[in-house]
């Protein structure tokens, strides 16, 4: 039972300062938390601590991107030098073809192969 001088703006004064305290030591505890997973400490490969797993995975994935990135970038070399000689190398049998247009007569004939490799040619 509450005192006879207990009014409602008490009690509305009282759960605002419980509510202010509870929230001030939550803050205390995630403040010394994150104190203590940034403090030094004797550091490993298998270190379980939430940070330091974070920053493990997260240097991993940084050097997965590199890789990859690298490997991106000796595709893209490989590709387009395929694409230059094959490029070249169409050029290569249609100037034959031009060339030597009286053997290239029939499905048959002594240049059926290359132009068989350029379909388009006539
Ligand atoms: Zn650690």
């Amino acid at each position: 039972m509450y005192p006879a001088s207990f009014d409602a703006n008490e009690k509305v004064v009282r759960v605002n300062v419980s509510q202010r305290m509870e929230r001030e030591r939550d803050e205390a505890r995630e403040a010394l938390e994150n104190y203590k997973a940034e403090s030094i400490h004797t550091c490993h490969e298998q270190c379980q601590r939430p940070m330091c797993v974070l920053r493990r995975e997260r240097d991993k994935a940084r050097e997965d991107a590199t890789n990859y990135y690298a490997k991106i970038g000796e595709l893209t070399d490989s590709f387009l030098f395929l694409q230059r000689e094959a490029f070249e190398m169409r050029e290569a049998i249609i100037a034959t073809l031009e060339e030597n247009r009286h053997l290239a007569d029939g499905d048959d004939c002594t240049l059926a192969k290359l132009k068989s490799a350029v379909p388009g040619w006539k």
